[in-house]
Parts: structure tokens; sequence; C-alpha cells
């Protein structure tokens, strides 16, 4: 039943531009139709490890939250309103929907429909989707590794406008007064060097999901090692990471601290600070 209202949502936004939607949802909410506006909170964090490549993948990925930021509007106020969309609805009245709507509410739904506490449930196949992990990119990578070796907590994908950007973000995991964020890294060395960014994920989810601490679960695939660190978050951390973000959006960009991180940085062709170009 819940499926079936859900499948208006993609049958509306297939039909629609979602371009045209974007540019019409920043102006709603008082920014300009060109501005910078949906960021992934992932991609905030990634702040600390290259100022840049969170600028060019906050550009690149911007359609992509805006699509999550405007789904996640539209199914939880069918699922928790019980709202009726139908097709012929104009782009600024399904631009509209959800505007009452509080993240306690969904955060009540969720826990409802799902118990899920933590455990790590043997996953099968595991062997062969290793195997097929090896030649993904990054992100599905590590969803396949979080998928066999990270905890299972309930999820929420959500977003929150501030001042100058709307952030959306999902965290690994919701427990009580915790966020869970699973990582997974090839070596200590590779996670000493992108623990900032993996701290500051999660004290973005912290902070904005009302937790006060964050459970780092890191992977090391070298030696199968995990390590379990439970933190209160840094919410000043939280701030800093934000300010900094703005002054990015100002033209305040740099490379990264460790240069060997431009090697499998997908803009490293054109990028203005690559370390693959002769000229940095
Ligand atoms: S190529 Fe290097 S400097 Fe440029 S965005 Fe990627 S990691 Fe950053």
């Amino acid at each position: 039943m819940n499926n079936e209202k859900l499948d208006i949502i993609s049958n509306i936004l297939l039909k629609r531009n979602l371009n045209v939607l974007m540019k019409i949802e920043k102006e709603r909410l008082g920014f300009k139709k060109n501005d910078l506006v949906f960021i992934g909170m992932a991609n905030l964090a990634e702040l600390h490890v290259c100022k840049m490549q969170s600028y060019l993948e906050s550009k690149d990925m911007e359609i992509q939250f805006f699509n999550s930021y405007l789904s996640d509007r539209l199914k939880y106020s069918i699922l928790i309103k019980d709202i009726d969309l139908n097709e012929e609805i104009s782009d600024l009245d399904l631009l509209k929907i959800c505007n009452d709507l509080s993240l306690e509410e969904i955060e009540e739904f969720v826990f409802k429909e799902n118990k899920l506490i933590g455990k790590v449930v043997e996953s099968p196949l595991k062997d062969s989707k290793l195997k097929i992990a090896k030649n993904l990119e990054p992100t599905a990578q590590g969803s396949i590794y979080e998928m066999i070796y990270g905890e299972k907590y309930p999820k929420i994908r959500w977003n929150f406008k501030i001042d100058k950007i709307v952030l959306v973000g999902v965290a690994d995991g919701l427990r009580g007064d915790i966020i869970y964020e699973f990582k997974r890294y090839g070596n200590s060395y590779l996670m000493n060097a992108s623990k900032k960014r993996a701290e500051t994920q999660g004290d973005i989810y912290g902070y904005f999901f009302k937790r006060s601490k964050k459970r780092m679960h890191y992977f090391l695939k070298e030696t199968e090692e995990q390590i379990i660190d439970e933190k209160k978050i840094d919410e000043q951390n939280v701030l800093r990471t934000i300010n900094t973000f703005y002054e990015i959006l100002e033209g305040k960009t740099e490379g990264p601290e460790y240069k060997w991180f431009c090697n499998n940085c997908k803009f490293n062709q054109d990028c203005k600070f690559s370390s693959k170009k002769s000229n940095y």
C-alpha cells in the first residue's frame, strides 16, 4: 500500500524538470536561483581533506541532493500526514508540501516502523559481494562494506536549512542519544589521514539530528581490524566547518594537505590545484 502511494512521487518527478524545480525552490527559500544551495553533509566534511574537492563535489552533486531533499519531503508527507498527491499539481504547490513536518515526527514514524538494534547480521554471499566491490567507485564500495560489516540501526535522510545553504544527509544509524557512522579504509595510515573528515561527518550528523555522541566504526581492509570510537559531538567543529564552507563559496579554495589525495580524485585532470598537473 505504502509502495503504491510512493510510486506517485517518481511518476511526478520524472515528468518535471528538476533544474527548473530547484531554481524555483531556491527563490522560494530566499536564495538566488544560481546560488549553490543544496549540499551533502559528507561533501561539507570533505573540506577537511581538500577544500577544492568539497566545493567541486558540492557543485557536481547539487541536483542529486535537491532530488533527495524534495523526494524526502514528499515521501514523509505522504506517509505521516497522509496527503494526497496528484500528477496535475503545480510546481509551486509541489514544493510547498511538507512545510510543517518536524524531524521529531519523522523520527517517531521511522522508529515505529524499524526495530533494528545495532547487531551485525551475517551477510549472505559475503565473498562475492566483496569481489564485486573491488571494481566499484569508493562510495559504492563503502556501501557494500557497510552492508557486510556495519552495525544495523534505523537511518533517516533529512534536510536542514541554515542561513546560506540547505544541508542534506543520512547518518549510518541513529540509536538513543548516539549517531553511528561506519568508515572503511585500506589501512591505519589512510584512516588517520582522513580521520578529521570522518569525525566531522559524525559531528555534523550528531548536531543536526540532535544527538550528543558519535559512535565511529572504522574497518581496515588490510588487516580486517575493526575500531570503535565513541566521543561527544563537537558542536564548535560543526560551526567552524560551516563557516569555512561559506569562505569556500566566496572563493577561498585550496588543495589538500597530502598531495596524494589528488591521485584518485575524479577532478584531477581539470582542477587548478591538482598535483597530477605539472604546474602545481
Ligand atoms: S585534484 Fe586534488 S586539489 Fe583538486 S579537488 Fe581533487 S584532491 Fe583537491
